[in-house]
């Protein structure tokens, strides 16, 4: 799929290059605002400005129409905007292992992934790197013509999701919680929840109606999302009363038949979630079919609800520089 090659900024002039790589220097790039110049020092997400990332590879547990046949082209970025203290990438997002790639290498990376099959090209928790990440897309897309996915935290700036809307064919945000208080502790962002449901809502409208494509090969079929948003949410140990007021606001709020709804179950301790010990646990069937009935109740059934059975290790690649 082409993209345009550039964009304009809220004045409507033309954003460079330049432009765009400047935006390191003052970081607002995610609602933490930061505000600090990381060509000299790194802000929350504990990034620089050369993008570094730790596996590029067709991954086969993104929703099916996403992963399909061949699987989805993820690439996995380190450093995160959001460092959730049970995060199952944390090696990459909280300990920053990863490689730093040139901008030239990534746009490599990109057309390498198609040419193995990827269904589309996946971009797993990118903001960090958003001005490199563009001008990457750019240097691709005379040869990219399948679509591109951003996988991320919820956790956007408005600003940000208008930036990308040039390039992003499918948007594939988290939307994690509700409470402020449950935001602010296990992930330090007490404004998690406004700055996500702005982005999510903006996210949709750039969207526009889900569009399907039917995909067939050797007997196999697949129907895979050329355009759109899926909207995931991971059920939390304890925390089924946070994902019903999230249900709520979803059936009240965003427009029905535009987006699709992933409700997780994978849900395993990780990185520090020992340190909370009512979240070092799966979770329970119980409190997964409270949230799958409330779902149901509301009529939000348009998307993916996982078996509850499906709390495995195995969702986590291997983090061993494959494809960089
Ligand atoms: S991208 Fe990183 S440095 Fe920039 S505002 Fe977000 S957390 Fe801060």
């Amino acid at each position: 799929m082409n993209h345009q090659l550039s964009h304009t900024n809220s004045c409507g002039h033309h954003t460079s290059s330049g432009e765009r790589l400047a935006l390191y220097e003052n970081c607002r790039l995610c609602p933490r605002s930061c505000s600090v110049n990381r060509y000299e020092r790194v802000g929350f997400c504990g990034c620089g400005t050369v993008p570094k990332a730790a596996r590029a590879a067709l991954h086969h547990w993104e929703e099916p129409c996403l992963s399909g046949i061949h699987g989805s082209g993820t690439v996995f970025f380190s450093g995160c905007t959001l460092r959730c203290c049970f995060c199952q990438n944390y090696q990459i997002s909280s300990e920053g292992y990863g490689k730093e790639i040139s901008i030239s290498r990534l746009s490599e990376i990109f057309l390498e992934l198609q040419e193995q099959g990827a269904h589309n090209i996946n971009l797993v928790t990118a903001t960090q790197f958003l001005p490199s990440i563009i001008q990457a897309l750019e240097k691709a897309d005379p040869f990219l013509h399948i679509p591109v996915v951003y996988n991320c935290g919820g956790y956007e700036s408005l600003e940000t999701v208008q930036a990308l809307e040039p390039y992003v064919d499918v948007w594939l945000p988290d939307l994690k919680y509700f409470s402020s208080s449950v935001s602010g502790k296990y992930s330090k962002a007490p404004d998690y929840f406004s700055a996500a449901s702005e982005a999510i809502q903006q996210m949709i409208r750039q969207t526009g109606p889900l569009l399907f494509e039917d995909f067939s090969e050797n007997g196999q079929t697949c129907r895979l999302l050329k355009r759109g948003t899926i909207l995931r949410h991971m059920v939390l140990p304890g925390q089924k009363k946070d994902s019903i007021c999230l249900l709520n606001w979803i059936s009240q709020t965003l427009p029905k038949g535009q987006f699709l709804l992933s409700l997780l179950s994978q849900y395993t301790p990780f990185y520090k979630s020992f340190e909370y010990p009512e979240i070092n646990r799966r979770i329970t069937t119980y409190e997964y079919e409270k949230v799958l009935d409330h779902a149901i109740r509301l009529g939000l059934t348009d998307g993916f609800m996982q078996e509850k059975s499906s709390a495995k290790e195995e969702y986590t690649p291997p983090f061993e520089l494959q494809g960089i």
